[in-house]
């Protein structure tokens, strides 16, 4: 079979896809590590990993592997039958949380929009209580109540009525959620670190607060870890480096390194909520392709030192941009945590993102005026100073 070329696919896009993103090249055929290599056999040095979701590197020997061989065993029997690999996730992400139950899904809206559901079904049962109290520049999905849940209104526009039920508030300020506080709330819900919005990490007051304000008025605490969970900060859940616990969180994109495969996890108390065959479902959800990979993902995570690495590399970023930041007067400001990091460029951004991928350097933007850096958690010191002398040309002065 020959390789179509970048004309007869960009037809074929124009024609028949919906146009919710613009037709965007390099056409991507190949992936291995932090490296990407385009329809043309260019390489370029992957700052992005598919939005965090490749975190452990493109193609992971032990993540490939595992699908490929659950591949040819069974793939899907659907949640009428156990599988064996659903299950043993599910242990293990509890382990590594807060040892609560697990619900799989395929998607991070889709978590989102369970966790949502349950938080509902504890507010009925205490007191008739349904509100959730949100944040302005937040990021929680694309379906209607995650829509509703986002605090970027220009994302629903067009698609009224809102789904009620939210209120939105001012993130990091404890006070604007004190007094947004009523009789018909049931939770609050919130990234860790608001990702999307423009790398925002909550401070350490603010999300030790929100716990507190939850205990006192019997709310419940979600957290949203669809971007921030499964390493990218430095801890393998965010939240673990504030100190504190939720009573029930999110995540997705990492989770799977690529297969569709999201989870929310719930406090024990919370899980009991739920009925069989009543209160949610699935039909994809947990199968067991998505769940070999997971648990391939999990592993990876023991055996290769992932975390250090994080730590040690999402420093030496740090370091060397924080350095640059004295160099170039477009660097207004570097922030985030372990390898989410983001650096506020404003007017300067759509130059240095186009002079990045010239150099063959891939990065994300996020909020306004910045570029968001999500490389992969495995990457080496020398990609590490590749990309920091690729930011140095590129950066205005
Ligand atoms: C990406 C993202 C989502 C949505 O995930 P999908 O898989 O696109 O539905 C939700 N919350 C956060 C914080 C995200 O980064």
């Amino acid at each position: 079979m020959t390789t179509p070329s970048s004309e007869e696919i960009r037809a074929l896009y124009q024609d028949a896809m919906v146009p919710t993103y613009n037709f965007s090249t390099p056409i991507m055929v190949r992936g291995e590590g932090s490296r990407l290599w385009d329809l043309d056999g260019r390489e370029y040095l992957d700052f992005t990993t598919g939005i965090s979701v490749c975190s452990l590197g493109h193609c992971h020997p032990a993540v490939s592997q595992a699908i490929a061989r659950q591949a040819s065993t069974l793939m899907h029997c659907s949640n009428l039958f156990c599988n064996l690999n659903a299950p043993r996730l599910a242990h293990e992400l509890s382990q590594r949380g807060i040892q609560g139950k697990v619900f799989f899904a395929n998607s991070g809206a889709e978590a989102n929009e369970g966790m949502l559901k349950t938080a509902r079904l504890w507010g009925s049962c205490h007191g008739g209580r349904h509100e959730v109290i949100v944040f302005q520049t937040s990021f929680h999905g694309r379906t209607l109540a995650t829509l509703a849940a986002t605090g970027q209104p220009i994302f629903r526009q067009g698609m009224e009525p809102d789904m009620p039920g939210f209120v939105t508030v001012p993130y990091n300020d404890l006070q604007a959620v004190e007094k947004a506080i009523s009789p018909r709330t049931c939770a609050i819900f919130l990234e860790p670190v608001q990702a999307e919005g423009g790398v925002y990490p909550a401070t350490r007051d603010f999300l030790q607060g929100l716990r507190r304000l939850c205990d006192e008025k019997g709310l419940l605490l979600l957290l949203d870890e669809v971007q921030t969970g499964m390493g990218r900060t430095g801890s393998f859940f965010c939240f673990q480096q504030y100190g504190i616990r939720p009573d029930a969180f999110s995540t997705a994109k990492a989770l799977g390194n690529g297969i569709p495969l999201a989870c929310f996890q719930l406090s024990r108390k919370l899980a009991e909520l739920h009925k069989p065959g009543l209160t949610h479902g699935s039909t994809f959800g947990g199968n067991p392709l998505a769940t070999a990979a997971g648990l391939a993902v999990v592993q990876a995570f023991d055996q290769e030192k992932v975390l250090e690495n994080v730590m040690r590399q999402g420093q030496a970023l740090r370091d060397g941009l924080e350095a640059m930041k004295a160099r170039h007067k477009a660097i207004r400001d570097v922030r985030g945590m372990g390898l989410l990091l983001g650096i506020q460029l404003d007017d300067a951004l759509p130059e240095a993102t186009a002079k990045c991928r010239e150099k063959g350097l891939l990065t994300l933007t996020a909020g306004k005026g910045v570029m968001r850096l999500l490389p992969s958690l495995k990457i080496t010191s020398q990609e590490v100073q590749q990309a920091l002398e690729i930011f140095d040309e590129a950066i205005p002065i």
